[in-house]
């Protein structure tokens, strides 16, 4: 905005980019007390495995109860925490809230899989301490092994010599009783070697491969399912919004389907109530 104010006058000036740099710097320096406060809530979608119509295995997603902007959404937050690095610390908050309520489930002997996103610098680190520190809140929360996945995106194999460590930490995720998923798979650069390179239990297709999708897009979509399966990899479908769509992943043997055709995320009482009428 400085650049903009050296050369363009006054009356040029649009206060509402200035509002959005306030927003950013307030929900920046908000972060620590927003921890501490409680605020970032556990919201959860389903995974539907198409020919039962039943839920094998929910997502966790992030959201923000923000005392003065109201809920907020990770596209908004997650950025900005992945540029300043917060982002670690709330992935590590989300994961313990995760075995919180896995824990609880248990207790009531209704415990479902719970997939969790994390942030790809996790990775690319080849640092695996942040895992054992997964490994360790798993374990002080007694959560079984195969109860957890972790997604990871795909986009984080972008850069071909970091495939080999990724490689590395995947094989050492599973070694750890976590099970491993490549999400958004084939929205950015992803090549099919990767499915040879990296031992992951699922792929995720991304919503880019349904969204306007052609005859072209459902022959790609077919063969990717035929592929992972011969590989042994589990297929979910993301972002599927109607029946249609539905139909034809059945026909193409797709295991589960994420998407709003079953059910949005949810706040986690929600989540309770539609478990309870399905
Ligand atoms: P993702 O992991 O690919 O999650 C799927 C996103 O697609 C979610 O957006 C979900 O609400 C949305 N979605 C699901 N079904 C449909 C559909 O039928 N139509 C449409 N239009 N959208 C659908 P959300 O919750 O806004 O999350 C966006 C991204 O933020 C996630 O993408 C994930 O990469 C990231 N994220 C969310 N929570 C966390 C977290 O706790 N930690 C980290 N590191 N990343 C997170
Ligand atoms: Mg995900
Ligand atoms: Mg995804
Ligand atoms: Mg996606």
């Amino acid at each position: 905005s400085t650049y903009q104010l050296e050369n363009e006058p006054c009356r040029f000036y649009d206060d509402s980019l200035g509002k959005q740099v306030d927003r950013e710097q307030s929900l920046d320096d908000s972060f620590k007390s927003a921890i501490r406060n409680r605020e970032f809530k556990l919201y959860i979608q389903p995974k539907v495995c198409p020919n039962q119509n039943r839920t094998q295995g929910d997502e966790v997603l992030v959201r923000w109860q923000h005392p003065e902007y109201g809920l907020l959404f990770p596209g908004e937050f997650i950025p900005l925490f992945e540029q300043n690095g917060k982002i670690q610390e709330l992935d590590f908050y989300m994961f313990e809230e995760t075995c919180k309520l896995l824990k609880a489930w248990l207790a009531e002997g209704r415990a479902m899989p719970l997939s969790v996103n994390l942030f790809r610098a996790h990775l690319i680190s080849g640092d695996m301490s942040c895992l054992d520190r997964f490994k360790s809140i798993k374990e002080a929360y007694q959560i079984p092994d195969g109860l957890i996945e972790l997604e990871l995106t795909e986009s984080l194999m972008l850069e071909r010599r970091e495939v080999g460590v990724v490689a590395g930490m995947i094989d050492c995720i599973r070694s750890m009783g976590f099970l491993c998923s490549m999400d958004d798979f084939g929205f950015g650069y992803s090549s099919l070697a990767l499915l040879k390179d990296l031992n992951v239990d699922t792929v995720k297709l991304d919503r880019q491969f349904f969204v306007g999708e052609s005859e072209k897009s459902w022959i790609v979509v077919g063969q990717l399912i035929r592929l992972a399966h011969e590989l042994g990899i589990t297929v979910v479908a993301e972002g599927i919004e109607d029946k249609s769509q539905v139909e034809k992943l059945r026909q193409y043997d797709c295991d589960l389907i994420q998407g709003y055709v079953y059910a949005k995320p949810m706040s986690v009482p929600d989540f309770q109530n539609w478990v309870a009428t399905q």
